[in-house]
Formats: structure tokens, sequence, C-alpha cells
């Protein structure tokens, strides 16, 4: 819908409705940006108001077989892609897809296209040195990145530096990839980098 982003300066004061944000969907889209950052993928917008964030992924899900001619570099990159698409889930240590992200919303649906197309990438990986690698089962990947984002999220003042985070987030109500990395390198963000 054409017209958005509204910001609170739209609101006359007349309007006895304040422009409302909901804390959880601030929350989610802080996990998202802040395991995003901590991975160094770059984070291009984060909305509040839609509820999505928008992250540079290393690659797309049809790139996955290209990008797999360098396995080890591959492997990790699509560690740290599964954790930030599932970051509240596996930082909360929820199920995922599960209760409060089910197989039709738009992380879970994204994470199953970087699923199928890992497996159609060969089992037998040679690399650009002819060196053959084992390709992991998809669910050693997902484990991974589970145990990558909750080892993150449990270092001490993570929990309180994203909950700063989505109030400032709900306050800006959008941030470009300008202002989010004005808000990672700022103090809010310490604990988080
Ligand atoms: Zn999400």
């Amino acid at each position: 819908m054409r017209g958005w982003p509204i910001r609170s300066t739209d609101f006359s004061p007349l309007m006895t409705q304040p422009p409302r944000y909901h804390s959880a969907t601030c929350l989610h889209e802080a996990w998202h940006a802040a395991v995003a950052s901590a991975n160094h993928l770059p984070v291009l917008r984060v909305d509040c108001l839609q509820g999505y964030c928008e992250i540079a992924w290393p690659f797309e899900p049809e790139g996955l077989q290209e990008a797999f001619r360098d396995p080890p570099r591959a492997h990790r990159a699509l560690v740290a892609t599964c954790g930030c698409i599932a970051a509240q889930a596996f930082g909360e240590g929820l199920k995922f897809p599960g209760k409060a992200c089910p197989w039709t919303c738009h992380d879970a649906r994204l994470l199953a296209r970087f699923a199928a197309a890992y497996g159609a990438v060969p089992a037998r990986l040679l690399d650009y040195n002819r060196q053959p690698h084992v390709k992991p089962a998809w669910e050693t990947v997902l484990a991974q990145a589970r145990h990558q984002v909750r080892t993150w999220s449990q270092r001490p003042g993570v929990p309180l530096a994203l909950l700063a985070l989505a109030s400032q987030l709900a306050e800006a109500g959008v941030v470009d990839a300008r202002g989010w990395q004005g808000l990672w390198a700022s103090a809010l963000c310490a604990a988080l980098r």
C-alpha cells in the first residue's frame, strides 16, 4: 500500500489515536536486525509499521548451488542466514516453525525455500581445489544456527538491550540502512555487538 510509512508528525492534534505499534512486532524485528548485524549481514530497513526487516542475504535460495562451490564459506553463511530468519524463535528456545510462527508466516516460508534449495545441493561437494566436502544434513545446519543464536542471546545484557532496541524501533517506526547503522553503533546496542 502506497502512502506508507506514516510518521507521528502526520497526525494532527485533533486525532485522538496516536500511531500504534505492536510492541511484539518491534521486538520481533529487533531480533532479526540484531542477529543480522551480529553476523555482519547488512540490514537495509527495519519497518515496525508493516512488520518486516530487510536484510541483504549472502545469497538467495536460488544462488545456493553456486555458493556451495566454496563449501565452508557457504556453510557459515547459510548458518548465519538461518539464524537471522528464525532469530526470535531460536533465541527464545521456541519451536520453529511453531505456534508463534506457523508454516504460513513469511519467515517460515523463506526458511522452507532455503531448505528446498539446500536439498538440491549435491551431497558430495568439491571445492575450487578439488578437495571433497561432505554436505551436512539440513537438520545439522538448523541446529548450528539455533545454537549460535541461543549462545549470543544468553550473553549478559542481551535480553535487556533487545527490549531497549525494540522501543527505539517503535519510536522510529521505520529505520533505513543508515538509521540502523547509527542505532547499531550506539551505546544502546553495545551488549549486542
Ligand atoms: Zn520475522
